[in-house]
């Protein structure tokens, strides 16, 4: 049976980095293995910040997380930007700073980011191997028993980085969740976050394809909860967009909850009043009285 110090479940960009840590720490000295369900590593990584790979941002804060807010502070002091950035920089990867703190490789391909990790692992002798969906994990004396493809490993210790359940169609999935309860773990709820919005589709299909910037409030019982500004974009089936994915996760939290009507309110000229926009309808109304536009607004 293969025998390990350390496995790492998940060849994404957690379970690489934390492979090359283990294998840097171990100085040479500790037998490390990475087990990946996909047939290469680090697809959603690939797939990140429109295949640029935003890897971290100049103003990250424990504000901008949410559930334990003190555990992402602890996080964020150990490990700051700089230290990401020096990081990289000691793998051998230049990053650049683009707009709104934006950290990318200074490439602006997420393609070097993985290539970089790659070697690494290679370089310390970290076994890769692709096509390993591990099924199960038992506790066992001094250590662990994985089961993948039908066969066995032993592992002193095991590094969970599964994953969420983000972009099945890239790998994701719930099972190292399973896995962690089985061990006695507990998993907090899941929430879709960072997504667009589904809404009625008779609102937002006609205007698909459209964008425009917009100041959106997230109403719960018709009272605001939160509000974001950005670009909306119109989509078949709702409204996507920075703003919407902002206020996509306490949408959803609403939802679950049965909280209410849940509803977005977006105003698409933010600087004027709503007077001012009256009197601007109010005035094309009676210079263009013809127009379509005029009848729906009279039977608004
Ligand atoms: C379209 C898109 C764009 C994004 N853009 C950005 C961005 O610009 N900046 C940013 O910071 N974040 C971005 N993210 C989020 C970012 O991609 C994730 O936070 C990050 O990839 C998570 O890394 P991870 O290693 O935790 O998980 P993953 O990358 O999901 O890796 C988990 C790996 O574990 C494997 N796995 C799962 N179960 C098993 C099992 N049982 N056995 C073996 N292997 C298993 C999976 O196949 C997967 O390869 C984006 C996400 C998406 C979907």
């Amino acid at each position: 049976m293969e025998r390990y110090d350390i496995v790492v479940l998940g060849g994404g960009a957690a379970g690489l980095m934390a492979a090359v840590s283990a294998a840097e720490a171990g100085n040479g000295g500790l037998r490390v293995s990475v087990l990946e369900g996909n047939a290469r590593v680090g697809k959603k990584l690939l797939a990140t910040g429109n295949g640029r790979c935003n890897l971290s941002n100049r103003f990250v804060a424990p504000t901008h997380y949410h559930g334990d807010v003190s555990r992402a502070a602890g996080l964020l002091k150990r490990f700051p930007t700089e230290k990401v950035i020096g990081q990289f920089a000691h793998l051998g990867l230049l990053c650049r700073e683009l707009d709104e703190g934006r950290i990318y490789p200074y490439s602006l391909q997420a393609a070097s980011v993985l290539e970089v990790l790659r070697l690494h692992l290679e370089q310390r002798g970290v076994v890769v191997q692709c096509g390993m969906p591990v099924t199960e994990v038992r506790r066992e004396k001094g250590g662990f028993c994985l089961q993948c493809d039908g066969k066995w490993l032993q592992a002193a210790r095991v590094i969970f980085a599964t994953g969420g359940l983000a972009y099945p169609q890239l790998g994701a999935n719930d099972s190292g969740y399973r896995m962690l309860r089985a061990l006695g773990h507990t998993v907090t709820a899941l929430r879709p976050a960072l997504v667009q919005i589904r809404t009625e589709p008779r609102r937002a299909k006609p205007l698909k394809g459209m964008r425009s910037s917009a100041e959106v409030t997230l109403l719960v019982n018709h009272r605001p909860v939160q509000t974001a500004k950005g670009e909306v974009q119109f989509t078949e089936h709702g409204l996507s967009g920075i703003c919407m994915f902002e206020l996509s996760r306490k949408a959803g939290e609403c939802l679950e909850r049965k909280m209410g009507p849940v509803e977005l309110g977006l105003d698409l000229m933010p600087e004027y009043t709503e007077s001012q926009i009256l009197s601007m309808l109010y005035r094309t109304i009676e210079r263009l009285p013809d127009l379509p536009g005029a009848s729906c607004w009279e039977d608004c």
